[in-house]
């Protein structure tokens, strides 16, 4: 970083202290990943200069001819990557694509079924804390207390009772295939919009590992950062024309300025790395390790929710342990694993306190992890947060971990 220290030697630091801190941890942080040294070129390019109000063709601001190009290429490619009619690329996060995409479906007030965040929902599907739970009247819909799978009868005859506009499919904690063709019947059979938020999932909808909620939904969205692997972002797909107007009008002006061109060749970059064959094997890897992971979790005495995983992550109940999750993360930090706590199913804790850990294996396939690698890490975990007084265990567990981080080197050269 040759301008950045000497312009500005502590910032230039901090970033160093970030690298080392990527490189020498394992990073299970389900919602995370390393995005290529192209994107990331591309997000430090000079795109970060230009404004660019409006769409291709279409914008207030003159100079636009060289952004265009850009943002139709993240548009276009966005579209076969997805096998959809129409891609809004401009969300400057998912949040942003959520806010954009109710804007554009429902009016304030409207009632709107989404997935309660202590089951594996997001914020943005209805969470008081957030302007989904503050502009919309929402009804919670969750999993079956036995199966820890989704309950599509009780979805069913909560969307019959309770008549929404909009239900919101998708989530942020949940490692099972959802079945997004039964979410659109119930939706439809009631008169409500189906919007599918496939933000964890979009890398395995790409390369073919989830059924994609691209033909069923009327609005998908996503951020383009987790198992896709592009630059932090969101974007929005319909093959629904007049839907398609009304997202690019929530998008700019409804909900946001400039767009963040930067940011946008970066996505563009991520979905021509994911229509390639590699792409494909690296998912199919991602899916096969966090099984590996799960496995060596249950067999180190922990319980995952649902009993498995179909994806990329797995939802641990650390109730075994008699750990909390808030601790356990800490605990995993000192053996050089990064997690974060989660709710899970009917929690008895507070968010930040929590009786589970979310474990993902996006990240650490991309610097090469495999299975069996995974399978150690799943083991760990249990014996770290089963043995979490024993200074000298943890000790050797630290050492297991830097042995493997050693052997698959992160952003080598850089
Ligand atoms: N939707 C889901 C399902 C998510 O898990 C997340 C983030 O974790 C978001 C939306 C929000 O994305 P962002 O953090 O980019 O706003």
């Amino acid at each position: 970083l040759p301008y950045l220290e000497k312009s500005d030697p502590v910032i230039a630091d901090i970033l160093s202290q970030e690298l080392a801190r990527e490189r020498d941890t394992v990073e299970l942080i389900a919602s995370e990943n390393f995005t290529s040294r192209a994107v990331m070129e591309a997000v430090g390019s000079v795109l970060t200069n230009k404004y660019a109000e409006g769409y291709p063709g279409k914008r207030y601001y003159g100079g636009c001819e060289v952004v265009d190009m850009v943002e139709e290429l993240a548009k276009s490619r966005a579209c076969e990557l997805f096998g959809s009619a129409f891609a809004n690329v401009q969300p400057h996060c998912g949040a942003n694509a959520n806010l954009a995409a109710y804007m554009a479906l429902i009016n304030p007030g409207d009632t709107v079924l989404g997935m309660s965040l202590d089951h594996g929902g997001h914020l943005t599907h209805g969470s008081p804390v957030n302007f989904s739970g503050r502009l919309y009247h929402v009804v919670s819909y969750g999993v079956d207390a036995e199966t820890e799978t989704i309950d599509y009868d009780a979805l069913e005859a909560a969307a019959k009772d309770v008549r929404p506009k909009l239900i919101v499919g998708g989530a942020s904690a949940y490692p099972r295939i959802i079945d997004f063709e039964r979410m659109a019947d119930i939706a439809h059979e009631v008169g409500a919009y189906l919007m599918v938020d496939m933000a964890h999932i979009a890398g395995l909808v790409a390369a073919g590992a989830h059924p994609s909620p691209v033909p069923h939904a009327d609005i998908v969205t996503s951020t383009s950062h987790k198992t896709l692997r592009g630059p932090r972002g969101g974007f929005i797909l319909t093959n629904d024309e007049e839907i398609a107007a009304k997202v690019n009008k929530a998008v700019f002006p409804g909900t946001q300025g400039g767009p963040l061109m930067h940011v946008i060749a970066g996505k563009a970059v991520a979905f021509d790395e994911a229509l390639r064959p590699e792409y494909h094997t690296y998912i199919q890897q991602v899916v096969e390790n966090a099984a590996s992971l799960g496995r060596g979790i249950t067999d180190g005495g922990l319980r995952l929710v649902s009993g498995g995983t179909d994806n990329h992550l797995c939802l641990v109940d650390l109730t075994a342990a008699d750990v909390t999750g808030k601790d356990a993360e800490k605990l995993l930090e000192t053996v050089g694993l990064t997690v974060n706590k989660n709710s899970i199913p009917n929690e008895k804790r507070s968010p930040f306190v929590t009786s589970g850990i979310r474990v993902g294996s996006a990240a650490a396939t991309t610097r090469g992890f495999g299975a069996e690698d995974f399978y150690q890490i799943g083991l760990a975990i249990a014996a770290a947060v089963f043995n979490a007084e024993d200074a000298e265990r943890l000790g050797d567990i630290h050492e297991q971990i830097e042995g493997m981080l050693a052997a698959h080197p992160l952003y080598p050269g850089l």
